[in-house]
């Protein structure tokens, strides 16, 4: 074993099950280990670097504002986070963000809104948050209480209340308890990430969004794995057509750098003053500046690129030998295979192909810019990886 992996085992907490793999450079979609070997990411470090590693529009803007100034405090005007909350706002239509330094971070922003909305709209015990069976919103422990995974829960409880659980693609169940319960909520995946990567069904959507409409109940949108251009349009939720309340991002908004933002619609933009919530790093320049630098470039011919890329895997894959199914939305695709997933990942590495895991499917989630030579080749690799003998 190399220092590195050593050391890691004695000094680092054992919460990972880490790929036995030092990584160590790259650029774009190719990275290399600490042997040199080199290897084609299907993973962008969990839907983080959107393009790519070491992106050299992205790592200049970053770089240019470490050395002019890297950080101020929330007491102090800077330029970098209202551009981007400017830029955010255009793009989608929504009014104000709030920025943190993480998904469950944004995730919580977004509960803590829709609770004093409530309260304040309804009274205090409409504090309930509508979540969905098989969700992933964090591991904060309120953002684990919206997770709807009991196998997240354990050993942890109790969690914070106020939570309930729907079945996913289930509209008449889930208008049944957003109308039966005192509900403050509706928080959804549009693609579930953590879950199994696997897109709500539309007439769902459109059934929450309703609800949320006649209720007055917010609607929350985790786009933090499925959006910034991940899903084929800048934010997943606009292949459905809804306008939610709150939209919470993080992953690949920052390109790299750990930031979170949660923007507010209409109903929601003033609902927290000041005082009610906060962070000394939220919004910080440098990641702020990374983040100008990639969603000014999230536009409609890379968001087609997004697409055709998708049609590409979906149509190589779907009824190839050793797979069952594929699942998701743009470039954030779910494969069920017949060998195990850990299998076929083992084989995508040893033959130069990093993939990642999501319950027992492998899952894909390139940068949103890999090349057409290297999207084609890796995917023959996990094609090779999936067959089984007939
Ligand atoms: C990753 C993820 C989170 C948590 O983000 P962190 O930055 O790890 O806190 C929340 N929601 C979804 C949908 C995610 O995929």
């Amino acid at each position: 074993m190399s220092d590195i992996k050593a050391l890691d085992k004695e000094y680092i907490a054992n919460t990972y099950a880490r790929f036995p793999l030092e990584l160590v450079k790259g650029k774009g979609s190719l990275v290399q280990d600490e042997e040199g070997k080199e290897y084609i990411d299907l993973g962008s470090g969990i839907a983080v670097t959107a393009f790519g590693i070491a992106d050299e529009k992205w790592a200049e803007a970053v770089s240019t504002q470490a050395s002019t100034l890297q950080h101020t405090s929330n007491l102090y005007y800077t330029s970098p986070a209202v551009k981007l909350a400017q830029m955010l706002s255009e793009k989608t239509g929504m009014k104000k963000v709030f920025f943190s330094n993480s998904g469950a971070e944004a995730n919580e922003c977004a509960i803590k809104t829709a609770r004093k909305y409530a309260a304040e709209k309804k009274g205090a015990e409409y504090f309930n948050i509508i979540t969905l069976k098989n969700s992933f919103h964090g591991r904060t422990v309120t953002t684990l209480a919206a997770t709807g995974q009991d196998v997240f829960h354990k050993d942890f409880l109790p969690l914070t209340e106020g939570f309930l659980y729907a079945d996913v693609n289930d509209c008449e169940n889930i208008v049944k308890m957003a109308t039966e319960n005192k509900v403050a909520a509706i928080m959804i995946e549009c693609v579930q990430g953590e879950g199994g990567v696997a897109a709500l069904n539309e007439d769902f959507v459109k059934t929450i969004a309703d609800i949320c409409e006649k209720e007055d109940i917010i609607l929350i949108c985790d786009e933090v794995q499925c959006g910034n251009g991940r899903c084929g349009e800048l934010y997943c939720y606009m292949n459905y057509g809804i306008s939610p309340d709150i939209v919470s991002t993080a992953k690949g908004l920052g390109g790299g750098l750990p930031l979170g933002a949660t923007l507010f619609g209409e109903k929601t933009k003033d609902v927290l003053g000041a005082s009610d919530h906060g962070s000394t790093f939220g919004g910080n320049p440098v990641c702020c500046a990374g983040a100008l630098s990639i969603i000014s470039r999230i536009d409609d011919r890379l968001l087609y690129d997004v697409r055709r890329k998708s049609e590409y895997i979906f149509n190589e894959l779907s009824g190839a030998n050793g797979v069952k199914s594929v699942s998701g939305m743009g470039l954030m695709i779910g494969i069920e295979t017949e060998k195990n997933a850990a299998d076929v990942i083992n084989e995508c590495m040893a033959n130069g192909v990093l993939v990642l895991k999501a319950k027992t499917k492998v899952r894909l989630l390139p940068a949103l810019n890999i090349p057409d030579d290297l999207l084609i080749k890796a995917i023959s690799v996990l094609k090779k990886a999936c067959e089984v003998n007939v």
